[in-house]
């Protein structure tokens, strides 16, 4: 009967380590693909920091947060399209754009899902979905659940982060 609690003992132990294994495989391997990443723009930090201005950098490089109302597009109502301000590729169209009262310029809507990705964020103890640029990788905003319809969401940007063309 003892023998038997014991392997019992040593079973779970086993199978309490592969669970903790496992767990940290996973978690490595999750964090080496956000590291990883690769994208089709590529630049070194000094080559950004050439092409943008500080506060673009901040934003668009190192996930900064422009302060609210601050930024150039909030009170745009021009037609047109806003691009990448790291990589020029087209991320909306003042078609989706929508006062949402917030102080950052916002849409319910990409041009298209092929260069606005979404990635978990947990920065700042809070959890959101972080919006960033699939071709540089660019930090562009967040995206929320409050927006309104056809999509209730809320693609909460930052005028840093993008350039406007009008059309
Ligand atoms: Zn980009």
């Amino acid at each position: 009967m003892y023998i038997m609690y014991k392997t019992k003992k040593i079973m779970m132990k086993k199978i309490v380590f592969f669970c903790c294994l496992l767990a940290a495989i996973t978690a490595t391997s999750c964090a080496q693909q956000q590291t990883q990443q690769k994208f089709a723009v590529t630049k070194t930090d000094a080559e950004w920091k050439k092409q943008l201005t500080p506060e673009q950098y901040e934003v668009a490089r190192q996930a900064g947060t422009e302060r609210p109302y601050s930024g150039k597009y909030v009170d745009n109502h021009e037609k047109g399209t806003y691009y990448c301000v790291c990589c020029g590729v087209p991320l909306f169209s003042s078609e989706t754009k929508f006062e949402s009262g917030t102080g950052w310029p916002s849409f319910y809507e990409p041009l298209s899902k092929k260069y606005v990705g979404e990635r978990t964020d947990n920065s700042l103890g809070m959890m959101r979905t972080e919006v960033y640029c699939t071709n540089c990788g660019a930090h562009l905003g967040h995206v929320f659940t409050e927006g309104p319809q056809p999509t209730g969401l809320r693609y909460c940007m930052h005028s840093a982060a993008i350039n406007f063309k009008t059309e």
